[in-house]
């Protein structure tokens, strides 16, 4: 597991240190409702829709 220091170039090491390589983070939508970021396969937590119907009534603020 262990390379010398010296095998392993600048480019590579500072690309495997980069994000460029990285996958987002999944588990955030938008809702197509509102817009607001929520989680797939979840109702939206700002207007309670799901699938193109209110499925919780959306609560006022309080
Ligand atoms: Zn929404």
């Amino acid at each position: 597991m262990a390379v010398p220091t010296g095998k392993v170039s600048k480019a590579r090491r500072d690309k495997r240190r980069s994000n460029v390589w990285k996958l987002s983070v999944p588990g955030v939508v938008k809702c197509s409702n509102c817009g607001a970021l929520r989680m797939p396969h979840r109702v939206c937590p700002e207007c309670g829709m799901y699938n193109g119907r209110v499925v919780v009534a959306a609560e006022e603020e309080k």
